[in-house]
């Protein structure tokens, strides 16, 4: 049996996948010595550094069928001239997420993902029907307000988006970029 052919036989048939902006090793260091601090929250789980990205769309579990469409969606994708830039650290009691915000999202980065749901909605991928909010999450499981650290500023320039798959690993969740389109 071919290579590609062992590949397609072992493939799952379903995947769970997001659209992502995804940081480059430089970014990733930047994020992990800015925000480290922060994401070392007392009786919560810290975001293991290979895995910080700012969700823009979650897809879900996808039929892995759909990849190639996904792929040439993410392709015809452009990235604008933005900046996100993350300069709150929030508490999100619901979700028990202490995460990174911005207090002014650039109207670029909104357009964007707006229209990225807007054409994933129209061929029938199911996305989310919440206002996005974007944000780079620090930790989870962040049960009780935490304690105040010194507030980090970071500007995101959107450089790369990502087509993400999470597999679910002993430790949490795991992220893998299938395709990434640096701008
Ligand atoms: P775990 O669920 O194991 O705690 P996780 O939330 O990091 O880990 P996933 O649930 O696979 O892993 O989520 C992948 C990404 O998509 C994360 O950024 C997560 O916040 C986001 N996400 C997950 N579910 C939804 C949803 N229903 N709506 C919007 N975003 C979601
Ligand atoms: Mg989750």
């Amino acid at each position: 049996m071919s290579a590609a052919a062992q590949l397609a036989s072992t493939a799952p048939e379903h995947r769970r996948l997001f659209f992502a902006l995804w940081p480059d090793a430089a970014l990733r260091a930047r994020l992990v010595e800015t925000f480290g601090a922060a994401a070392a929250v007392a009786g919560g789980r810290a975001v293991h550094p290979d895995n910080l990205h700012v969700t823009l769309e979650f897809l879900g579990s996808v039929a892995s069928s759909r990849l190639a469409e996904l792929a040439s969606l993410g392709e015809a994708t452009h990235l604008p001239t933005a900046d996100l830039s993350l300069d709150t650290l929030e508490w999100w009691p619901r979700p028990a997420l202490r995460v990174a915000g911005t207090s002014r999202p650039a109207g670029a980065l909104l357009d964007l993902q707006a229209q990225l749901r807007l054409t994933l909605g129209e061929r029938g991928f199911r996305v989310d029907s919440r206002a996005f909010r974007p944000h780079l999450t620090l930790a989870r499981e962040v049960r009780a307000t935490p304690p105040l650290t010194r507030v980090a500023r970071l500007d995101w320039s959107l450089t790369e988006l990502a087509l993400v798959e999470s597999h679910a690993d002993a430790g949490g969740s795991r992220y893998t970029a299938l395709a990434r389109w640096p701008r």
